[in-house]
């Protein structure tokens, strides 16, 4: 549990090339999807050259035949009309049968070797000024190479109407070997493409007739747009340079293919954007990372150098965590304590059962706020006293889980104390008796007076029974007055013996007045030796938990300074009050002096031990009588008498609880 928990670590190296892997793979699949769509439009545009070079073929071919099947038409009648007596009739009827099943054909012309006209049909199409006019000089060429060859010829293209361009295909009539004339057939191109170029061959291409110079000769389509490609093959017949140019048009689809490749870019464009919001993402990521393993290590850092014990548990009082120093503490590894329920190894057998009752108050809640000791037992068996505080265990979301305890191990401290304690004690039981060493001669002059008085009682009887004549009325008063003087002295003997004997302290129930009678029982020789005079009207009170012989202690010293206070006074003010006051449930003692009173600058050191200002003083009273207060759970404090004839003087007041707690 208290493993330091392992989060993995990733330096910004690895984490700039894991960011790098997805984008360079966004580029290569962009870079073969663009390479596959270009590959994809390569082939279709060679698809498309090939239908267009297998169409432009076709569309030639088709021509040809068209030309050739008219040109052997032409060559038919040619003949037959050489052979023929009526030739016009014959020409008439055959030109009108060619113009209706060739409408391309504008019209069907008859010369004679002069290029003169004979006939036309239909006749109205061209005058004879225009076909003269017209003819010459490509017609002229054509017809002069016709008649000097013997075979058919074409005319280079002319324009004619205005803007239409013509071929004309020139036969000549042979009548014995002999050219008698020439048969012509005028070709308006743009009439030969509308009429020969099929409907479906214009929804693909464009159809031109060009030349070298690129003139146009006649166009047909029916789509417009962006071309793609285009191809041109001679065109001959006619010839005479002339070219059928056929150009392809994008497909409307073409735009599909656009929306595809702007999609593709578009998405690439998106999942790139996304994968900087990634980045972004797992930079922040990395850094609360960072800071949380920075965090963690900080906590670690701090639970292993923690002196504290700390220890959590659930609501069931199961161990659910424990730091290094609680391991340290008990001797228990984490792995033993975890997870294990009451009870647990670390109890005392022998304090079991409070040790589980405390488990249980713990567990209710109401465990002491200031913590409470307890023993425990390390894993080696050694007992430890444990101060122990605990709190409730709240999560992150407010709930109560369980319960955190603080342990401390006071052993230490508790040896310490105890030994503290039993130097104090001592230093009590050395200090009543260097007080005893320094009252020793008036208490041995005390107890000489009844011991003097013993003496002479009984030499008073010695006489009296040496006369003979003493009788027992007379010796009776004088044994009873020794007797007395024997108790006194006995009372005396017993006080100091009371004083200086070495007991544990203890409260039990003590009368405070017992305590000051005893008290002025001792200082009475010394008050009348320094004719001091000891006020003291001590109200019957009811007894107070104290231990009389240290509330004696106490007395006695603050009476004995009082009295030392006032040795440079007039004997008149050498008055000395002990007053007492229940004021609440404490019980107010206080020791009036006039005497030197006490400079502010020493106030503070009063209670120090080892301060004193006189000359033999050891200046332990003081701090003794506050440590003796304070075992009391009373205080000890100084103040001014105000009430002091000679304008100094000091009161001593200490508080005793009235009543046990
Ligand atoms: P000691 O009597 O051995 O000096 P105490 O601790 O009893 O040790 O007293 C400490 C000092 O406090 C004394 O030396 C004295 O200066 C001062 N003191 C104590 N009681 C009185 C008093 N009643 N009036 C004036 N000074 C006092």
């Amino acid at each position: 549990m208290n493993q330091p928990l392992r989060i993995p670590s990733s330096n910004s190296r690895r984490l700039r090339l894991l960011l790098a892997l997805p984008k360079l793979g966004i580029v290569l699949l962009l870079v073969a999807v663009l390479t596959l769509l270009w590959l994809l439009h390569r082939n279709e545009a060679d698809v498309e050259r090939s239908a267009l070079i297998k169409d432009v073929l076709w569309l030639e071919q088709n021509l040809r035949f068209h030309f050739d099947g008219n040109e052997e038409q032409l060559q038919q009648l040619a003949q037959d009309m050489s052979n023929s007596t009526s030739q016009q009739k014959l020409f008439r009827l055959r030109a009108e049968h060619m113009m209706k099943n060739s409408p391309e054909i504008a019209q069907i012309l008859w010369f004679d070797t002069k290029r003169r006209p004979i006939d036309a049909v239909p006749t109205s199409n061209i005058p004879d000024q225009e076909v003269d006019a017209f003819g010459p000089p490509v017609t002229a060429k054509a017809f002069d190479l016709a008649i000097r060859l013997g075979t058919r010829q074409y005319s280079e293209p002319f324009f004619l109407e205005g803007n239409r361009a013509f071929v004309q295909m020139l036969v000549p009539i042979f009548h014995e070997r002999r050219i008698t004339g020439m048969l012509a057939l005028l070709y308006p191109l743009d009439t030969l493409l509308a009429n020969q170029v099929p409907w479906w061959f214009t929804e693909k291409y464009k159809v031109e007739i060009v030349d070298d110079n690129n003139i146009k000769f006649a166009t047909k389509t029916h789509i417009s747009g962006n071309h793609s490609q285009s191809y041109e093959i001679p065109f001959d017949p006619p010839g005479s340079g002339l070219m059928l140019r056929i150009t392809n048009y994008d497909a409307p689809d073409n735009t599909m293919q656009r929306l595809l490749v702007a999609a593709i870019v578009l998405l690439a464009a998106g999942v790139f954007w996304s994968l900087w919001l990634v980045r972004d993402l797992m930079k922040k990521r990395s850094h609360a990372e960072d800071a949380l393993r920075e965090e963690h290590a900080f906590r670690a850092a701090m639970e292993d150098s923690l002196t504290v014990g700390m220890r959590a548990r659930d609501l069931l009082g199961r161990v659910i965590y424990v730091n290094p120093a609680f391991c340290r503490m008990t001797g228990f590894s984490a792995a033993e304590l975890v997870n294990q329920a009451p009870p647990m190894p670390y109890w005392a057998p022998e304090q079991l059962e409070e040790t589980y009752a405390m488990h249980q108050t713990v567990l209710a809640g109401d465990a002491p706020p200031d913590g409470f000791e307890i023993t425990f037992m390390r894993k080696n068996g050694e007992r430890f006293q444990a101060l122990v505080y605990e709190a409730k265990l709240i999560d992150g979301s407010g709930k109560h889980t369980g319960w955190m305890a603080s342990v401390l191990d006071i052993t230490e401290r508790k040896r310490a104390e105890e030994l503290a304690r039993q130097q104090q004690e001592q230093l009590q039981f050395t200090s009543r008796l260097v007080t005893m060493g320094e009252m020793a001669s008036t208490l041995a002059h005390e107890l000489n007076q009844p011991l003097a008085a013993i003496a002479s009682y009984n030499t008073g009887c010695q006489n009296l029974l040496s006369n003979g004549k003493a009788t027992p009325q007379e010796i009776l008063p004088a044994l009873e007055k020794i007797g007395v003087q024997a108790q006194r002295a006995g009372k005396i003997i017993r006080r100091v013996h009371d004083f200086v004997r070495k007991s544990e302290p203890k409260r039990a129930p003590c009368l405070f007045g017992e305590v000051v009678e005893d008290c002025l029982g001792f200082v009475e020789a010394e008050a009348r030796k320094r004719h001091v005079r000891i006020e003291c009207a001590i109200p019957p009170l009811p007894a107070i938990p104290a231990d009389r012989l240290m509330l004696e202690q106490v007395l006695l010293n603050l009476i004995r300074n009082g009295m030392e206070a006032m040795s440079g006074n007039e004997q008149a003010t050498r008055v000395l009050n002990i007053a007492t006051d229940i004021i609440g449930s404490e019980l107010h003692v206080s020791v009036s002096d006039c005497g030197s009173g006490i400079a502010p600058e020493i106030r503070d050191k009063l209670f120090t031990a080892f301060f004193t200002t006189k000359p033999e003083g050891m200046g332990i009273g003081l701090s003794i009588c506050r440590s003796i207060i304070e075992f009391h759970r009373g205080r000890l404090w100084v103040e001014d008498n105000p009430l002091s004839p000679t304008g100094s003087g000091t009161i001593f007041i200490f508080t005793l609880p009235m009543e046990a707690e």
